[in-house]
């Protein structure tokens, strides 16, 4: 008789970014139930800033030194994050005046702020020129309030251009680039709209691919940044002035759900490297320019919530909790995932106990939706501990819909 050969259950990451003491996560240097304490009130989030120093480090090291980070703020916009960011990173990355705001506010230095986005209105076009940011143009409608503006303030209007490719990114969980798209401009229109902004006379510094986001398959990133510099470059030769800038895109991931693994970032250093190497003599005043939101900030940051009572409901076990959905839509998988998959979550004041519990983590809503944890193997909980959800650092509270049945709004803090 064969015996079936045994799969291995997929599990997930090891979440070994905290460290743990006295049976308790570390973040920011501090036992949970103390972190807690001192915020004052569950929910909240924390994002550990010696994790975004370390990522930051790593993410140097592993690619060739001229290449620029910048920080995609949409990942998460916290003031005072977005502030910390600004010290470590090349540049931030906004997607609507208030992020311009925040931006600015948090004292990014204009000259490395670039404003992307598909619907932006007049009044924002007018905010980034008069703010004298980089904007990366979307669409023909774009370029004349640009001009207007220029021509009111007396001010040049830098522009790039953000580039619809002619490919799509593999293995991305969420494409934003090839085919029919509202981001930027088709490239077979790209010639066209570079000479109407030569006409314009407004300052062209370069061009925008991005062309999809957590992606988790080093090769197929190598593989779009190749296609995207290869496109950058013939689009080139039409370009009224030499690039200052060729922004790649990002579309870093990290793990989520159980059988992923962290990005290998070493191929795509090499991949870079080759690239800078070509870009010395083909675009020789070029900069490479990565955006990155939540490969910076994601594995950061956890959401804690209070469990508020333990139920048992024909034989499951439910812990509900003071925040879910309305603060963390993206853990309750109701934020562009097709199968709801869990994210890493435990009980961060009980990882002292060996004994585990399959058990079911709900937020305070009432829709079947808000769910945090779907019968996971979890140290046993009861009320007043502490639910931890891993990797919830980007897209959370700005991401939730905290108005939603009338709960407080999570309190967020930089530890
Ligand atoms: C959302 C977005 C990003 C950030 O994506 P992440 O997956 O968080 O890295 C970067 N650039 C653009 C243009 C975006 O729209």
């Amino acid at each position: 008789m064969n015996e079936p050969i045994p799969r291995a259950v997929p599990v997930h990451a090891p979440m070994d970014q905290f460290p743990v003491r006295d049976g308790e996560l570390v973040v920011g240097g501090e036992r949970l139930s103390l972190l807690a304490a001192r915020v004052g009130a569950t929910p909240f989030y924390a994002v550990d800033r010696g994790l975004l120093r370390r990522r930051v480090a790593e993410l140097r090291a592993a690619l060739p030194a001229g290449v620029k980070l910048h920080y995609a703020m949409k990942a998460n916009p916290m003031p005072a994050l977005v502030a910390f960011m600004a010290g470590l990173v090349d540049g931030i990355d906004v997607a609507s005046g208030g992020e311009l705001k925040v931006a600015l506010d948090a004292g990014a230095d204009a000259a490395e702020v670039s404003f992307a986005g598909p619907g932006k209105r007049d009044a924002e076009l007018r905010q980034a020129v008069a703010a004298r940011v980089l904007v990366n143009v979307e669409s023909e409608r774009e370029l004349a309030v640009l001009a207007a503006a220029a021509a009111e303030f007396g001010v040049p209007a830098r522009v790039a251009v953000r580039v619809n490719p002619d490919f799509e990114l593999k293995g991305s969980g969420m494409r934003m680039g090839g085919g029919a798209k509202q981001f930027g401009v088709d490239a077979d229109r790209v010639p066209a709209l570079l000479a109407r902004i030569g006409e314009l006379g407004l300052a062209f510094e370069g061009f925008h691919l991005f062309a999809g986001s957590q992606n988790l398959r080093a090769e197929a990133i190598c593989e779009a940044q190749r296609q995207s510099y290869e496109l950058a470059l013939r689009l080139a030769a039409h370009a009224p002035a030499p690039l200052r800038f060729l922004n790649l895109g990002g579309g870093f991931g990290i793990p989520y759900f159980p059988g992923e693994t962290r990005l290998d970032l070493a191929p795509i250093g090499a991949n870079l490297q080759a690239l800078a190497e070509r870009a010395r003599t083909e675009l020789p005043e070029a900069s490479l320019v990565i955006e990155l939101g939540r490969y910076f900030v994601g594995e950061a940051g956890v959401y804690v919530t209070r469990v508020v009572d333990r139920k048992l409901s024909r034989g499951q076990v439910f812990l509900v909790c003071d925040g879910g959905l309305n603060h963390h839509l993206a853990a309750s998988g109701n934020f562009g995932q097709v199968v709801r998959k869990n994210y890493p979550v435990t009980v961060g004041n009980r990882l002292g106990d060996e004994a585990r519990e399959t058990a079911t983590a709900v937020g305070p809503l009432c829709t079947p939706l808000d769910l945090l944890a779907d019968r996971m193997s979890l140290p046993p909980a009861d009320v007043g501990d502490l639910v931890v959800v891993f990797q919830s650092g980007a897209y959370g509270a700005s991401a939730s819909p905290q108005a939603f049945l009338g709960h407080a709004p999570v309190t967020e803090v930089l530890v």
